[in-house]
């Protein structure tokens, strides 16, 4: 698609988007579009033919973000770093990202696959859905993307051309102030029902583990081992019962490859902590199934294509799995905690109505997220982890 001839930023209009879609839909089409974003970031256009219901979707940045009431500035580049990363990620994961069929740096938007035949798998999830695939997907989504972006793939040259292209400062430092930082201090961008004061101020006055959380907080700063998606959390993917998709990437970045994966685990936990026994018995498969699926993967793609001169070190691998294993466990913990208190919650726990039963859900997730921040080098398997979601 060619860029436009309009040569500065505006926000789109539902003509606007109808539009620019005019050439990539078919000839002739009698089109119709629908914003369906939520509103707080970015535009989402539904662009579609009223014939044959096919679409395609624009997503366009807007330059600030609404945040309780209030707006902060936002640059428009990570229209740019979202495309660009779908691309990069889509080479090695091709299935499971949309495809972009243009972009458009001025006026911030992507235009890419229209999904809308799939659900967000939080909403699913929270509705009680199993997603047999989800885990697999996503373990092999983790393992493509995480390792062919890394120093074991890639030329240092190139890893470090691509680590450049995807400098993210301001989307990062949204991360490491409300992920690493806020939740453990009492700073007025948390927000949490009274309820829970007692268990958030035991957090504010916890030494080691505000120590462990700056100690993440610095990995996430400063370790440049592969292109992340940057907020894998549910409400970034899609899914049916067959189809897995992994949409938002606007904080990719060169980080630590645990923060992915620990992201997408803290997710399933929250999910576990709110649902039955035999209902949580299908999210404790999912997680165990996430590590093991992303293990074998990322293990095989060591072994067929790794760069020799860690491939071939005896026991390398094992430490980098491990040294990954541990940094996942800790920035779940995070994610739980910052989920829970922190500026931006999720449904699974802010939806359930009951008050009572909401705060109890709240204190398990503060509780296991200060554990898999503490004990993160003491669990050793992904059953230590699961246990712990069983045994609440
Ligand atoms: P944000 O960065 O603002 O969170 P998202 O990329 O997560 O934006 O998109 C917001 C919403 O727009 C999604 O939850 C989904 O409902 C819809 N959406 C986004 N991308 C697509 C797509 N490719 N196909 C269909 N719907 C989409
Ligand atoms: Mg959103
Ligand atoms: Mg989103
Ligand atoms: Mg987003």
């Amino acid at each position: 698609m060619t860029t436009t001839a309009i040569s500065t930023y505006e926000p789109l209009t539902e003509a606007a988007a109808i539009e620019l879609a005019a050439g990539l839909l078919t000839e002739g089409a009698n089109l119709e579009c629908r914003e369906i974003g939520d509103g707080n970031l970015n535009y989402v256009f539904r662009v579609s033919d009223r014939e044959s219901g096919r679409g395609i979707i624009i997503k366009q940045a807007l330059p600030y973000a609404k945040v309780v009431g209030e707006s902060w500035p936002l640059t428009l580049k990570r229209a740019a770093i979202e495309a660009a990363a779908l691309r990069k990620h889509g080479e090695f994961a091709a299935g499971l990202v949309p495809a972009v069929y243009g972009t458009d740096d001025k006026l911030a938007y992507t235009v890419m696959e229209d999904l809308s035949h799939l659900t967000i798998a939080r909403e699913g999830l929270i509705q009680g859905k199993s997603y047999p695939k989800l885990s697999a997907h996503i373990g092999e989504y983790l393992a493509q993307t995480l390792f062919h972006t890394s120093d074991f793939a890639l030329h240092p040259f190139e890893k470090k051309r691509l680590a450049a292209e995807f400098s993210n400062p301001e989307l990062c430092k949204i991360t490491e102030d409300l992920v690493f930082t806020d939740p453990f201090f009492d700073y007025e961008t948390n927000d949490f029902e009274p309820e829970l004061r007692q268990s958030v101020e035991a957090i504010w006055n916890n030494d080691s583990l505000k120590l462990e959380a700056a100690k993440l907080k610095r990995s996430f700063l400063t370790e440049a081992e592969a292109l992340l998606h940057g907020d894998l959390h549910t409400g970034s993917i899609f899914a049916d019962d067959n189809e897995t998709k992994v949409i938002d990437p606007e904080f990719a970045f060169y980080g630590p490859i645990g923060f992915d994966v620990g992201l997408f685990l803290a997710n399933l936990i929250v999910q576990g902590i709110t649902r039955n026994r035999e209902g949580r018995e299908t999210i404790v498969r999912h997680i165990e199934n996430t590590w093991d699926v992303f293990e074998t993967r990322f293990t095989e793609l060591w072994e067929s294509k790794g760069i020799e001169d860690f491939r071939d070190v005896p026991g390398y691998r094992q430490s980098v799995l491990q040294k990954i294993f541990r940094d996942a466990l800790g920035f779940a913990g995070c994610e739980l905690i910052r989920r829970t208190i922190g500026l931006a919650h999720v449904k699974d726990l802010d939806g359930i109505e009951d008050a009572g039963q909401r705060i109890q859900f709240k204190k398990q997730a503060l509780r296991l997220g200060e554990t898999l921040i503490i004990k993160r080098s003491e669990l050793t398997s992904i059953q230590d982890v699961t246990a712990l979601v069983e045994e609440l």
